[in-house]
C-alpha cells in the first residue's frame, strides 16, 4: 500500500531529459528545430567547453509572447499538434513538447523571445527546472535560448559525458545535419570563439555541401535531379562512380527535411551502387526525400531519429531509381567524346583478333583464347582510318606513368586510367557475360593436373566448384584433398593451375569466404584478381586496347572491388589548383 506515487513535475522532467537530453549534441538539434518551426531563416549556433559550457542558439523566427513564453517550459506543451489526429501529419520538426522542460530540468537555462509584434521582449531564467527569474528584455524579434552547465543536477549523466573531442564531434554533425536539412536557412556556426563555418541561404543541397564540405568534396558528387516514383520525390548529390570511403560518415538522408535513418533508404543506395563498392567502402549521399507525412511515421524513436514508413519498400525503390539514372546519366555524359573515338576504332576491326600472347608449352589451346587485347584496334592503313581520326583527338592517350597508369586528355580535362583496375574490370564484365550467355571462354591443358591442396584450402575450391566451374574451371573435386584440373578461364591460359587454386583459396580464406548473396560474384572477383596482378609494360596499341575494352564496359569507373578505375580532373579544377581562374 502506499508505495505507487506520481513524480514530482522536475523528476518527471530529468527522467524525460534522459531519453530526448542524451548529450550536448542533442540540446542543439532540440533547439535548432524548434527554431525552424518558427519559421527562422537564420541562425546563429555558439557553443563552448564541448557544450557543457555553453550552448545557445539564436534565431530570427516568431519568437514568443510572455504566455507562450512560460508555457513553452511546461511539459507537454506544444503549439505543433492539438489532437492526436494531428500526431499522424507531422509537418513540423518537433510535437512532443517535451524538450525545453526536459532541458531546462537539467541545466541553467536562459530563454530570452519577442514576437514581431510585442513592444517588449521577455526574459525567463530557469535552474534544474525551477523558474526563477521573468523579466522584461530588450532584444530583437525571435528568441534567443541559452543552456549553460548542462546536467550540473544529474553527475550520473555528467560522468557519462565522452571526451571533448567526442562530443564535439557529436556537436559538429548535429549542426551540420539540420544546415544540410534546411539549405534556404543560413546558419553561422562558432565553437569555442571560432567560426566553424558560416553558410549563407543557399539555392539547393549542392551549394550547402559545397559550403560545410568544401569544393574539394563537390567535386567528388553528382546531382541527383528530383525524381518522383510512386509519390515519393528524390533529390539530392551523391558520389560519383568510384569516389567511396572508409565509413558512412557523409551519408545523410532527410525524410521532409527531418535527418532520419533507416534500412531502407541504405538499401536503396546499396542497390543502386551494387558492384560498384568495394566490401567496407561507402559513397557520400545527401539526399531530400518529400512524401505524404501522413505515409511516414516520426514517433518511433525519443530523438526522432528513426521513422517508420507506412511502404518502405516504394521509398527504397524511389532511392534506387533516382541515384542509378544519376549515376548513369554521369556515365553517359562523360563517355560522350570517348565513345565516338571508342567505336569508331571497333567498327573498323570488330572481330576477335588471334591471340597476342601464346599459350605457354604444354597446352594446347582449343577453344578461342583471346588474351588481352581481345580486339585489335584498327590497322594503321592511311586511306582506311581517314574518317575515324577526329574523334581520336578528343581523347588523347598521352602516355603511361610508372607502368601503372595511363594518362588521358578528354574534353573535360585530364583522366588518370589505373590499367590493373581497368584490367580487372574488363575481365570481371566479360566473366559476367560469358557466364549469362553460356559462353565462358575457357583453355583445355594438354593433360590434366591432379593434385592435392591442404585441407581447408580444398575445402574452398569444393565449396566454390559450381561457380569455379561456370566461370572456365574444368575442375573435379575427389575426396581426401585431391582435385584435377583439365582447363582453365582463357584469362589465366598458361598459368600453373595448382598456384591458381592455391592463389584462390588463400585470397577466400584472408578475406572471408564467399557465401549468402553475392558469393558469386565474390567467387568471380577473386577469380579475375588472380589475371592482374603484376601488369606488365603496354604498348600504345594494347593501351589504346585497354582503353577501348574499359570503355565498353558497363561500369568503367571503378573495378569489381569497388577501387576507382579513372580519376578526372576538370580544366576548371587544374586552372584552380594552379591559381589560373
Ligand atoms: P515541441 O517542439 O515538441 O513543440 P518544445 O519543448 O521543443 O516542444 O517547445 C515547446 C514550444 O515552445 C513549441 O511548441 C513552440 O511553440 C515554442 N518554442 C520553442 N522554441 C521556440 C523558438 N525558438 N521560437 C518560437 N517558439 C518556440
Ligand atoms: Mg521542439
Amino acid at each position: 500500500m502506499g508505495k505507487i506515487r506520481v513524480l514530482p513535475e522536475v523528476v518527471a522532467s530529468q527522467v524525460a531529459a534522459g531519453e530526448v537530453v542524451e548529450r550536448p549534441a542533442s540540446v542543439i538539434k532540440e533547439l535548432m528545430e524548434n527554431s525552424l518551426d518558427a519559421g527562422a531563416r537564420s541562425l546563429e549556433i555558439e557553443v563552448r567547453g564541448a557544450g557543457t559550457g555553453l550552448l545557445r542558439v539564436t534565431d530570427d523566427g516568431s519568437g514568443m509572447d510572455r504566455e507562450d513564453a512560460l508555457m513553452a517550459m511546461e511539459r507537454h506543451a506544444t503549439s505543433k499538434i492539438a489532437t492526436a489526429g494531428d500526431l499522424a501529419a507531422v509537418q513540423t520538426m518537433g510535437f512532443r513538447g517535451e524538450a525545453l522542460p526536459s532541458i531546462a530540468s537539467v541545466s541553467e537555462f536562459t530563454l530570452r523571445t519577442r514576437s514581431a509584434e510585442a513592444e517588449a521582449g521577455t526574459e525567463a531564467v530557469v535552474k534544474g527546472g525551477k523558474l526563477v527569474a521573468v523579466r522584461d528584455a530588450g532584444c530583437a524579434p525571435g528568441t534567443t535560448i541559452e543552456v549553460k552547465s548542462l546536467f550540473f543536477n544529474v553527475p550520473a549523466r555528467r560522468k557519462f559525458l565522452r571526451s571533448a573531442a567526442t562530443e564535439s564531434a557529436h556537436l559538429d554533425r548535429a549542426v551540420e545535419t539540420i544546415a544540410l536539412g534546411r539549405p534556404g536557412v543560413a546558419v553561422h556556426y562558432v565553437r569555442d570563439g571560432r567560426t566553424v563555418f558560416r553558410a549563407g541561404a543557399a539555392r539547393d543541397l549542392a551549394g550547402r555541401v559545397q559550403d560545410l564540405f568544401g569544393a574539394e568534396e563537390s567535386a567528388g558528387l553528382l546531382a541527383v535531379a528530383e525524381t518522383e516514383e510512386q509519390g515519393v520525390r528524390v533529390s539530392g548529390v551523391v558520389s560519383r562512380p568510384g569516389v567511396t570511403r572508409a565509413d558512412r560518415g557523409r551519408q545523410f538522408f532527410f525524410v521532409n527535411g527531418r535527418a532520419v535513418e533507416s534500412g531502407f533508404l541504405s538499401a536503396g543506395i546499396r542497390e543502386a551502387y551494387r558492384q560498384m563498392l568495394e566490401p567496407g567502402r561507402h559513397p557520400s549521399v545527401f539526399l531530400h526525400i518529400a512524401m505524404d507525412p501522413r505515409a511516414v511515421d516520426c514517433n518511433v524513436h525519443p530523438a526522432k531519429r528513426e521513422v517508420r514508413f507506412r511502404h518502405g519498400g516504394a521509398v527504397r525503390d524511389a532511392v534506387r531509381v533516382a541515384v542509378e539514372s544519376a549515376l548513369r546519366e554521369a556515365r553517359a555524359e562523360w563517355l560522350r567524346p570517348v565513345r565516338t573515338h571508342v567505336n569508331a576504332r571497333l567498327d573498323v576491326a570488330p572481330a576477335p583478333s588471334p591471340p597476342s600472347v601464346l599459350p605457354a608449352a604444354g597446352h594446347q589451346p582449343e577453344l578461342p583464347c583471346p588474351v588481352l587485347p581481345v580486339s585489335e584496334p584498327a590497322k594503321e592503313n592511311p586511306a582506311e582510318p581517314a574518317p575515324q581520326r577526329a574523334p581520336v583527338e578528343e581523347f588523347r592517350l598521352v602516355g603511361s606513368l610508372s607502368r601503372r597508369y595511363l594518362l588521358l586528355e578528354g574534353a573535360e580535362g585530364l583522366v588518370l586510367l589505373d590499367q590493373r583496375a581497368a584490367h580487372q574490370r574488363i575481365l570481371f564484365e566479360r566473366l559476367q557475360r560469358g557466364v549469362e550467355n553460356g559462353a565462358v571462354a575457357s583453355q583445355r591443358l594438354l593433360a590434366p593436373d591432379v593434385f592435392e591442396l591442404p585441407p581447408r584450402e580444398h575445402e574452398v575450391v569444393a565449396e566454390n566448384l559450381g561457380v569455379l566451374v561456370s566461370a572456365g574451371f574444368g575442375l573435379e573435386v575427389f575426396g581426401g584433398r585431391s582435385l584435377k584440373v583439365e582447363a582453365l578461364p582463357d584469362f589465366l591460359a598458361g598459368r600453373e593451375p595448382r598456384r591458381v587454386l592455391e592463389e584462390f583459396a588463400a585470397g577466400c580464406l584472408s578475406s572471408g569466404r564467399p557465401r549468402g548473396p553475392g558469393a558469386d560474384d565474390a567467387v568471380r572477383r577473386a577469380v579475375t584478381r588472380l589475371a592482374v596482378g603484376d601488369e606488365g609494360a603496354r604498348d600504345e596499341r594494347e593501351q589504346r586496347a585497354l582503353v577501348a575494352q574499359l570503355l565498353a564496359c558497363d561500369l568503367p569507373y571503378c573495378d569489381p572491388e569497388g577501387r576507382p578505375v579513372m580519376l578526372q580532373f576538370s580544366w576548371r579544377e587544374l586552372d584552380r589548383k594552379f591559381g589560373r581562374g
